[in-house]
């Protein structure tokens, strides 16, 4: 539909990023675009309403949607970070990325028991980088209520990694 027209045409594709044979979808020029931006956010407000207690978001582009989407939903925000950066006490998971390996952390008291979150990141790969949010999220006591992004990209199959969870994209390419 127009919503994913118009996010389609504002993403590009850079090769050999960030390694050779890597073709990048990068999101950038979206937020530039104050009215796509306010429509991708309306897009998840719309599917999400009063069904989430709180936003977890990926470092570090789904820091930025994550915190318009938690602003939009009037609900809170919690960072889902790379290891090393939150200062107090975490629950750590180690993935294998597209490209290389990855640890994800949260701080242990930012999401409570039976707490409703949802997931936000810009784009679906292998899926290995939500898969291990969710744990994390699970490890706290709290349940996944549903995963959003941006673009999905639907040959690395990362939604059967997701199989459990509500997964919405606005574009699969
Ligand atoms: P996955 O774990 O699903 O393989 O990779 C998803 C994670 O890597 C997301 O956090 C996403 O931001 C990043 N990522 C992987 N490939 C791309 C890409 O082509 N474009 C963008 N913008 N992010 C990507």
């Amino acid at each position: 539909h127009g919503l994913a027209r118009d996010v389609l045409a504002g993403m590009r594709d850079i090769p050999d990023f960030p390694i050779n044979g890597v073709v990048f979808k990068d999101f950038t020029p979206l937020l530039l675009d104050p009215s796509l931006r306010d429509r991708i956010v309306a897009d998840t407000v719309h599917r999400r309403q009063g069904r989430v207690d709180v936003v977890a978001g990926i470092e570090a582009r789904g820091f930025i949607l994550g915190a318009m989407i938690a602003h939009a939903l009037g609900v809170g925000f919690v960072p889902v970070r790379k290891e090393g950066k939150l200062p107090s006490a975490v629950h750590s998971r180690s993935y294998a990325l597209e490209y290389g390996t990855a640890t994800l952390e949260i701080h242990q008291d930012a999401v409570s028991n039976g707490e409703r979150v949802l997931i936000v990141d810009d784009v679906l790969a292998t899926g290995g980088t939500l898969a291990a949010t969710c744990e994390l999220i699970e490890r706290c006591g709290a349940s996944v209520a549903a995963i959003e992004l941006v673009l999905e990209i639907g040959s690395l199959q990362g939604r059967d990694r997701l199989e459990r969870y509500d997964v919405s994209s606005i574009l699969t390419v």
